[in-house]
């Protein structure tokens, strides 16, 4: 169940992800929380300047490797717009972060832009669970799911 405490944080993602979009990056946002409900360290895509692994969610694993311990990494919350892909969800099971909150599952995401005939992505959209098996996850969140989709259409189909 995700908690109304806990949509501040997704509601943060999607503020995140609009802040992407408005820079030229794919909107994408996400929060880490720790184990006490503290938001830690949030971050944004950051893939217009070519790099295309900068992802939130990647940079947010690397940020607790660095930062934490195991014990508060197991104990963290990633809260994200969009559900991890496949190489966010490695980085996050390999650094042992804990559950995993999205507003819109990468099913959702695929159908959007398929509808909005964006281009294909190199690497398969596998859900978190079958990249991470270990890992809680709970989304998406129904009308938050809604306003990224928005911003997706926003990035793909500006007019
Ligand atoms: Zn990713």
């Amino acid at each position: 169940m995700v908690k109304e405490t806990e949509l501040r944080h997704l509601r943060r993602c999607v503020e995140l992800a609009a802040e992407a979009l408005e820079n030229g990056d794919k909107p994408f946002g996400s929060v880490l929380v720790a184990a006490d409900g503290t938001a830690l360290a949030e971050d944004r895509n950051r893939v217009a300047g070519g790099d295309q692994t900068r992802h939130p969610e990647f940079a947010l694993a690397r940020w607790a490797a660095a930062n934490m311990t195991p014990e508060e990494r197991a104990g963290a919350t990633v809260y994200t717009s969009g559900e991890h892909c496949p190489m966010c969800a490695a980085a996050h099971a390999w650094v042992g972060l804990g559950r995993i909150v999205y507003a819109s599952s990468s099913e959702q995401l695929m159908s959007w832009l398929a509808e909005l005939r964006a281009p294909e992505a190199p690497v398969r959209p596998l859900p978190i669970q079958e990249v991470a098996p270990g890992i809680v996850v709970e989304g998406p969140v129904p009308e938050l799911a809604e306003q990224v989709r928005a911003l997706h259409r926003r990035f793909y189909a500006p007019r």
